[in-house]
């Protein structure tokens, strides 16, 4: 008791003169470091006096490397990278698309300079920054005009508000989805002043449903892409074509909420079908919306194309003006588009689709080459193969489709008690990491699936690192 009486902790001052410290204070700023010191000394205080702390423990050397660890973990960021080896590739809670490096380019331009946003280099005059992108669009799609706000739930919410508050809204029961997040359709249509009126059955919706619910109080027919989940078996389904001709009969619009929407037929690249929006618009929608950052592979915004005088009636409400892009945004999106007028090329240029049509083959042979590495550093109690799995594009594109793709698999080598707690702790430490690596539990093993493995370099370099708790 008496030797502890006699520790005393370091003054402030001592400590910010000491050497340790100096540094300290010229990379992290002289008042964050003050304040990380009073913090550190208040949670000592007691410890100090209670006699549990030696006299090491809080020596200056001491000191000014805990309050060094703790300025380091202070700035930095929140927003970190991630290996997503999860096995989909547009993670929405990894942030979806990778930008190529057109698009990045000019999202630093846009962020360095000035430009012009919404004005007309031609006449002088104020400009509309949809028309940044609107040429690229028509090019694209052969719609007539466009408009683009924050995210594709904005662009449905901005769509029914603007043709069809107060009135009826007409939609199949087999479409009333809900995707992630809270985006409900029935919620969404109900926010934007819309009154649902639901036709047909879960299952099979015909043309004589719609026909029936059609009233003066009607406003538009609506329809939704099943984006994340499949009808399988008795069903039936009116064609877009005939949708259309039928709404246009009774003189109202028809809305295609296509989701992911693709603006080429990915079939050319092996990928599952996907209803593009130049067939949707060729079809007869009269507006169709979808996302900037689903397999478009481009920056978060939410794409409204269509005919002419309802895109203006869109862009008058001013709701527009709520949800709109910025500049950063659109730089990117129309570098993205700018990419999809050399489809040969695309595959190579476009992140996304690269990394979705990346060979099974090779995927394979980056497992196999991996996995002595990531063996040694597991050891014993871990058995590490380099298989084939299955994964997923993600983001409500193709739910049921699997894309054939390999992994490293990951299995405890213990008892069957403990393989939960064990597969946690590996998924918890390779969290851990510098650059967190993120796979996905199944079938009692972690599965690494490589597919987005790009940066092999960084990813074996931090390796070492891993520290799993047993
Ligand atoms: C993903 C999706 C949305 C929402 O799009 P965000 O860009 O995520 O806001 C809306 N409708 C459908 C059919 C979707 O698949």
């Amino acid at each position: 008791m008496s030797s502890s009486v006699a520790l005393r902790l370091p003054s402030i001052d001592g400590l910010l003169r000491h050497p340790a410290c100096v540094p300290l204070a010229e990379r992290y700023g002289r008042e964050s470091l003050l304040a990380s010191l009073r913090q550190l000394l208040d949670e000592l205080r007691s410890s100090v006096l209670n006699g549990q702390l030696s006299a090491v423990e809080i020596s200056p050397d001491v000191l000014a490397g805990r309050v060094g660890e703790r300025l380091a973990q202070q700035q930095r960021s929140n927003v970190r990278r991630v290996f997503n080896l999860t096995g989909t590739v547009l993670h929405t809670n990894l942030g979806r698309a990778l930008l190529p490096d057109e698009a990045i380019d000019a999202v630093q331009m846009a962020a360095r300079y000035p430009l012009n946003l919404e004005f007309d280099l031609a006449t002088g005059k104020r400009g509309d920054r949809d028309d940044l992108i609107e040429g690229l669009i028509r090019e694209l799609t052969g719609a007539e005009a466009v408009t683009v706000v924050n995210n594709n739930a904005a662009a449905v919410l901005l769509t029914l508000n603007s043709l069809g508050a107060r009135k009826e809204g007409i939609i199949s029961r087999g479409e009333l989805i809900e995707i992630g997040g809270a985006f409900r359709i029935p919620d969404i249509m109900a926010r934007a002043g819309v009154r649902l009126h639901e036709v047909g059955t879960t299952n099979r919706t015909h043309a004589r449903d719609y026909e029936a619910a059609i009233s003066p109080r009607s406003g538009l027919i609506m329809r939704v892409h099943a984006s994340n989940y499949s009808i399988e078996g008795f069903t039936a389904r009116v064609p877009t074509a005939e949708l259309a001709e039928l709404a246009h009969r009774h003189g109202l619009p028809l809305l295609e909420d296509l989701g992911s929407g693709s603006l080429l037929d990915l079939t050319r690249w092996g990928l599952p079908a996907e209803p593009t929006v130049r067939q949707a618009l060729l079809d007869g929608a009269d507006i169709v919306t979808f996302s900037g950052d689903k397999l478009l592979g481009g920056p978060q915004a939410g794409l409204i194309v269509g005919r002419k005088e309802l895109i203006a009636k869109i862009k008058k409400n001013p709701l527009k003006r709520a949800l709109r892009v910025d500049k950063l945004t659109l730089a990117a999106l129309e570098a993205v588009l700018g990419l999809y007028r050399d489809p040969d090329r695309l595959a190579e240029r476009l992140p996304s689709l690269r990394l979705l049509t990346r060979p099974q083959a090779d995927i394979l042979a980056q497992a196999s080459r991996l996995q002595p590495a990531m063996a040694e550093v597991l050891g014993e109690p871990w058995q590490v193969s380099a298989v084939q799995a299955l994964g997923m594009i993600g983001s409500g594109s193709q739910p049921v489709a699997r894309l054939p793709s390999a992994a490293l698999c990951l299995r405890p080598q213990v008892s069957k008690r403990l393989r939960g707690r064990c597969l946690l702790n590996l998924e918890a430490a390779l969290r851990n990491l510098p650059i967190p690596v993120l796979g996905r539990i199944d079938d009692d093993a972690l599965w690494l699936d490589l597919r987005q493995l790009d940066d092999e370099p960084a990813w074996l370099a931090q390796l070492p690192q891993l520290q799993v708790e047993s």
